[in-house]
């Protein structure tokens, strides 16, 4: 296949890695195109959902993962001063799913293991280096027209080119939503906070400081905890990154004295925003350069996922199976749809729930809590939700 035939991908993340992979693998040639020049390592994304594990099985990436990441079989709701409120045993799910738990690795070790599954194949190139300025299209193709002025065509592009997307501004589609007053603050940290009682994956609810807890792999067998707490607008950067600051806002959720040290502090702005639309011809978008919302619940980057294998199973269709290109407004009509209804309100509602200031409301979502986790069909129900698997089943019913 020739340059006409190929696709062009913005963006070497894990939706325009995951994108390459499920096309390459149909035999289309791809291009992917990369700003930086390497995987970059921030720590962002670190939760894997059954359905992507499911999803990445028959490349051989959900192996690979395992390999290198943490099962955790349940997640905990605590109130920071109440304590436990509820723990959700994911194995409930096991008739629905090869994977009844959450998988715990770092995003960046995804990448590396998509780019290593990309090293198979010969059709499918990655440049690294590569910043996209803008892109533009005609009736038999799409270009990104690179910094330096170079061009590169393709017959479709994707721009998996994450939340200040390019393609997606150069291709006029609209980002709505809003954007949250506060940051959100994530530290990594080598304190262990098992001992204490928690599982692999919490939330903490507080009025005043809510926290988000999981471990991630790391570099050793012992691994390293994220702790993600919301700061407000006004606070100093410079204050608020500092590891004596981070290390203050660790240890006022440890009851013993071992000493700990703060690897890492990261300072975010959060959206909750989704395109207007996923396609403008031949121009697509995929991943956070098509939905933003805050990490609570884990679902960004898996969403991210989900969007790449559907759009390349469905445009194999049009460009090996004979398919209509209109085929592609599908992608468009699934996706987006279930980004709205499942992804921004979800993790919105996460929010809430977890910053409510009204103590008679957070009563009732404790004991609404309690009675789902112990109550079979309830618990399987909230997490057929909460584990992405009702989204996937809704964005299959749409024609
Ligand atoms: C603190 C935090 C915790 C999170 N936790 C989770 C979680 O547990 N689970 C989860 O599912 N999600 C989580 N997320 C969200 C997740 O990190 C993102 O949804 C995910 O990174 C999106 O992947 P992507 O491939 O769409 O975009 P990105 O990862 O942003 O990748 C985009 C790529 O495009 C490249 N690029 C950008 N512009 C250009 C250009 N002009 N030209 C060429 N290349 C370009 C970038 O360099 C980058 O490599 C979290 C996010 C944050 C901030």
């Amino acid at each position: 296949m020739g340059e006409r035939a190929r696709v062009v991908i913005c963006g070497a993340g894990p939706s325009g890695l995951t994108a390459a992979l499920f096309l390459a693998r149909q035999g289309i040639e791809v291009l992917v195109l990369e700003r930086w020049s390497e995987v970059f390592e921030d720590p962002r994304a670190a939760t894997f959902h059954p359905p992507t594990m499911e999803m990445y099985e028959e490349v051989g990436v959900t192996q690979r993962l395992h390999d290198l990441g943490i099962v955790a079989p349940t997640w905990q709701f605590h109130d920071r001063r109440e304590g436990l409120v509820a723990e959700y045993d994911l194995s409930v799910l096991s008739e629905v799913t090869r994977y009844p738990y959450r998988l715990q690795c770092e995003q960046h070790k995804l990448c590396r293991i998509l780019l290593e599954k990309l090293e198979a194949f010969e059709n499918c190139t990655i440049r690294w280096g590569a910043d996209v300025s803008e892109v533009r299209q005609d009736e038999t193709g799409a270009e990104a027209v690179l910094a330096d002025g170079e061009v590169v065509r393709g017959a479709w592009l994707l721009g998996s080119d994450g939340g200040r997307s390019v393609v997606r501004k150069s291709a006029g589609i609209g980002f709505e939503g809003f954007t949250y007053e506060e940051r959100f603050l994530v530290i990594t940290t080598t304190h262990d906070f098992q001992p204490a009682g928690y599982a692999f994956s919490n939330y903490v609810s507080d009025p005043k400081e809510w926290t988000a807890l999981f471990k991630v792999p790391g570099r050793t067998p012992e691994g390293l905890w994220r702790v993600v707490f919301p700061v407000p607008v006004e606070a100093a950067e410079a204050a608020l990154l500092s590891h004596e600051s981070a290390a203050e806002r660790v240890a006022g959720f440890r009851p013993e004295d071992a000493p700990f040290d703060v690897v890492h502090t990261n300072l975010y702005q959060v959206h909750q925003r989704v395109a207007t639309s996923y396609r403008a011809g031949r121009v697509f978008v995929s991943g956070d350069a098509a939905h933003v919302n805050n990490p609570l619940g884990g679902m960004g980057m898996n969403f991210g996922i989900h969007d790449a294998i559907s759009f390349a199973d469905l445009l194999g269709q049009v460009m090996l199976g004979g398919a209509e290109a209109s085929l592609m407004d599908r992608y468009d009509r699934q996706r987006r749809k279930i980004a709205h209804d499942y992804l921004q309100s979800m993790t919105i509602s996460n929010k809430k729930v977890m910053e409510e200031r009204d103590p008679e409301i957070r009563k009732l979502r404790q004991q609404e809590m309690r009675e789902t986790a112990a109550d079979r069909e309830k618990l399987f129900a909230f997490l057929y939700r909460t584990s992405m698997l009702e989204g996937l089943k809704a964005a299959a019913a749409i024609a």
